[in-house]
């Protein structure tokens, strides 16, 4: 009976085998794992092998207000906790992440499909790097400062609720829930029901690090069910949702009619802009590297590149040839599930319909992968900016490449979408890319590569969303102030 089960006993005893982490048909509330109200189960399926690996509830309004009464009951004593001691139960959290490394990989790679090499190196490491990362911040904040003849007080703001996406479905959470919980606030997690096993196993590391019973609540379910009644709880102070613009343009409007605060992470549709000094080679691999990762299902990736006109057909050669590499099923996963496979293998489609040249793929099935919910990895040239291609989010493997005329003609078309979130930039040297970045519309640059920074706040300008996550900014999301004159 798994229903009783204190989160860390359950754990850590399948701890560190490396096989993957099996789901419970419970919903973690208050400290434990309890049957959900209804009787309604989510299958799991892993999208390569399209078999199903496990079930896990269907959450109801009744399980989130169950779990949301349990985080308001829990929020003046994590609140009270001194930062310290926060602080510590991250940095335990940290510890156990690290730990049980393996078997975050295997089952992020089973419910996700991401091939096991990537979902070791991203997919478990990047969330333990950010769990590291508001451990040092919580105990480090200055949650107290003077000003003139005030004390300004940074509070938490008080319950959160998290909705999380399936795309990094680990790092979606620990960027919500670790800032979130360094703050002082308490949590309920509704995470996406294509990858709900490793956000199970996340509920276990939290217990297991010696997080207090309900300052973090798990209720799997439905976004329509679960999420909308999350969103609509009012004992819910502040939510923060990561997904699509359609669903965080509704989560908005809700948080707005009851004024509470609301994080948006969503779309993009971010450009890879490459200048005429840069070295060409290296900016188009590195940048059909970014897209192809995680099978183009990352909200950041750079899928529009925007090439000068003298090097554009120079451009389209090297990314046709570099494509070939990534070989479906084996460097390449396949896309979370039937519907993503059909929406994207749709946009190749469209693109084909609209005049766009294929160089590299097309939206048939990939030789030999009749199972699996793969695409082939594809490349676009000769498209215009103004193409459905090329302005709306298809999240899936597929790169447009834009021809421009000069540096002007390239801005435009880069800040010319409804996105924001973020982008590249490769020059002859960093001082020209930079003035470059300078001038994007967009929350995040990379300049000639780049390097992943934990600490660098995410996210985005324009219809990319409202908010940062990550660092210093993030934690910020989740405070208060309130001040005080003498
Ligand atoms: P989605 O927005 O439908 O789902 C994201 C989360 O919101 C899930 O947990 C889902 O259950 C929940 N949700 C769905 N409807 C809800 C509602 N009415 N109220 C509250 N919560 C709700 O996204 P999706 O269908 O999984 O993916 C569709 C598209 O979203 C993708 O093709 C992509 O364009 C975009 N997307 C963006 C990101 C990102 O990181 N920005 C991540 C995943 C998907």
């Amino acid at each position: 009976d798994r229903s009783d089960v204190a989160g860390g006993a359950g754990g850590a005893a399948r701890g560190s085998g490396g096989g993957i982490y099996r789901g419970q048909e419970a919903v973690f509330v208050d400290g434990r794992w309890r049957p959900a109200a209804g009787d309604g189960t989510i299958d799991v399926v892993d999208p390569a092998t399209e078999q199903v690996i496990g079930r896990v509830p269907a959450g109801t309004a009744l399980d989130v207000d169950t779990a949301v009464r349990a985080a308001r009951t829990a929020l003046p004593g994590w609140a009270a906790t001194p930062p310290a001691e926060r602080a510590a139960v991250l940095a335990a959290a940290r510890d156990l992440l690290a730990a049980r490394r393996e078997e975050i990989a295997a089952t992020v790679s089973a419910e996700l499909g991401a091939p096991p090499a990537f979902a070791t190196a991203v997919h478990a490491d990047l969330p333990t790097a950010v769990m590291a990362s508001y451990a040092e911040l919580a105990a480090a904040h200055p949650f107290e400062e003077r000003v003139g003849n005030s004390r300004v007080l940074q509070e938490p703001v008080g319950v959160v609720g998290a909705i999380t996406p399936w795309n990094y479905p680990l790092h979606q959470i620990v960027a919500k829930v670790a800032p979130a919980l360094a703050a002082g606030c308490t949590v309920v997690l509704k995470p996406a029901e294509d990858t709900p096993l490793v956000a199970q196993l996340f509920a276990d590391i939290l217990a297991a690090a010696g997080l207090p019973a309900g300052v973090f609540n798990l209720v799997t379910g439905l976004g329509p069910v679960a999420g909308q009644a999350l969103a609509e709880h009012p004992g819910v102070d502040l939510v923060s949702f990561t997904g699509s613009t359609a669903v965080g343009r509704q989560i908005g409007a809700t948080a707005g009619a009851a004024v509470k605060r609301v994080a948006l992470e969503l779309g993009g549709k971010s450009a890879n802009v490459i200048l005429p000094g840069a070295d060409l080679a290296r900016a188009v691999n590195v940048g059909l590297a970014n897209v192809f990762a995680n099978s183009g299902q990352t909200c950041s990736a750079w899928t529009r590149m925007l090439v000068d006109a003298a090097r554009y057909d120079e451009a389209v050669a090297i990314a046709a040839a570099a494509t070939a590499k990534y070989v479906p099923g084996d460097r390449l996963g396949p896309v979370v599930n039937a519907r993503q496979r059909d929406r994207v293998r749709g946009y190749i489609r469209r693109g084909q319909e609209e005049g766009a040249r294929i160089v590299a793929g097309g939206p048939d099935a990939p030789e030999g992968m009749e199972t699996g919910y793969y695409v082939r990895p594809t490349v676009f040239a000769d498209v215009r900016p103004d193409m459905a291609i090329a302005q709306e989010e298809i999240f899936g493997p597929v790169v447009v490449m834009i021809r421009y005329e000069d540096e002007e003609d390239a801005l435009r078309i880069a800040n010319g979408t409804v996105y924001g979130l973020a982008g590249a930039v490769w020059g002859a040297d960093e001082e020209s890319a930079v003035a470059f970045a300078r001038r994007m519309d967009t929350g995040q640059v990379d300049i000639n590569g780049g390097r992943f920074n934990p600490l660098a706040p995410f996210g985005g300008y324009k219809q990319s969303g409202v908010g940062r996550e990550l660092g210093a900014h993030g934690l910020a999301e989740y405070l208060q102030t309130k001040s005080l004159q003498f």
